[in-house]
């Protein structure tokens, strides 16, 4: 069986990529270091799946532990590459520590690689890439605009290295790029899904905290934009939709089928939805009213953006499939489900 290894298996979009990999016949490996996740995500997935990943407790910053790793699993073929700091306004108080995890993580990877072979890349990319792009829907060839913020940074910086290692021809890399849009949503089984550490900075699970209680309401930042309803546009993709995406680009490096050494794919819907439109469909899908009030602008917020995903509709074959309501369901049941969980351990306490 082929293995992939995928570091931040653990997290967010790397749990669901780690089931959707396990359901198409891969082995994983997940390396995480459970800086911004939980060790429950092995045996939830296991749950979903009825397959325990592999796992290695560490650091992509540990050279010598990775080293290790890779010598352990001999038939590793591909790896994705999740693991990596991810919050905006964390990255503007502490650049470093986001340019030494998500610079020299890759780095480390990279370097690793072909020592043992590894010729597949794929890479975790984020539309921030195309800052506010001056025509809408953004495709892979709008251009890259200057970083916002240390963590965007960091995204541009980590897609030239693996542009300059692929292109330099020292070893036989192969890479495909994923720039996600926002990925939103959970596991519809309800066991895996987004766990934010304190205060939630990103939408959905701001607001499925306020419509369980544990935030006393959404603050919608700002209603004066250019915009329809004057609240920013965004891309909102599924974050099942998002794993898939992964085992597609997977099996395509690993039939050898990519047309350049390096790709680069839109991961998004294609459909532009406001702040209060996401409210809306919370409403609508799950019948919890969310408390809610307009607020001043958040400081860095791009306006408007998304994506043109034909290319990996029409290269990849790939689709965004899961209608919002549902996405909206998903998020709510996970919301749930954990709630009940950490009441019920307090409880025990
Ligand atoms: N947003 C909001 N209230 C919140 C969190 C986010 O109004 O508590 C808005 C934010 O201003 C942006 C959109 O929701 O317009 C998506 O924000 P998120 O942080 O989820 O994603 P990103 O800014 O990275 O696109």
């Amino acid at each position: 069986m082929d293995q992939v290894l995928v570091t931040g298996g653990t997290g967010f979009i790397g749990s669901h990529t780690v089931v959707e990999l396990q359901n198409a016949g891969y082995e994983v490996i997940i390396v995480d270091n459970l800086s911004n996740s939980s060790i429950d995500s092995i045996s939830r997935i296991e749950r979903i799946t009825g397959i325990k990943p592999h796992f290695e407790n560490l650091d992509c910053l540990d050279y010598v532990g990775l080293d290790h790793v890779f010598a352990k699993y001999e038939d590793i073929k591909a790896i994705i590459h999740f693991a990596a700091s991810k919050a905006v306004g964390e990255s503007v108080q502490k650049p470093i520590l986001y340019y030494r995890n998500n610079v020299n993580g890759l780095m480390n990877i990279i370097d690793l690689m072909p020592l043992y072979g590894i010729k597949h890349l794929v890479f975790s990319s984020s539309c921030t890439v195309y800052g506010q792009p001056d025509t809408l829907p953004v495709t892979e060839s709008s251009p890259i605009k200057p970083a916002t913020s240390p963590y965007g940074n960091t995204k541009q910086i980590c897609e030239e290295i693996i542009r300059d290692v692929v292109h330099s021809g020292s070893c036989d890399m192969r890479s495909i790029v994923l720039r996600y849009f926002n990925p939103i949503g959970a596991h519809p089984s309800g066991e895996i899904g987004e766990l934010p550490v304190g205060v939630p900075n990103n939408l959905v699970p701001y607001i499925t905290q306020t419509a369980i209680g544990m935030r006393e309401e959404l603050r919608i930042f700002g209603d004066d934009y250019d915009t329809p309803d004057g609240t920013c546009i965004r891309d909102y993709i599924d974050v099942v939709d998002l794993a898939k995406a992964h085992v597609v680009a997977v099996k395509r490096m690993l039939e050898e089928k990519q047309e350049e050494p390096i790709e680069y794919f839109n991961i998004g819907t294609g459909k532009g939805i406001s702040v209060l439109e996401l409210v809306h469909a919370f409403e609508k899908a799950t019948g919890v009213k969310v408390a809610r009030r307009v607020v001043g602008r958040r400081e860095g917020d791009i306006v408007k953006v998304w994506a043109d995903a034909t290319k990996a509709n029409n290269v990849l074959g790939w689709h965004a499939e899961t209608p919002l309501d549902e996405t909206m369901k998903n998020a709510w049941k996970w919301e749930q489900k954990v709630h009940g969980e950490t009441e019920k351990k307090k409880g025990k306490e």
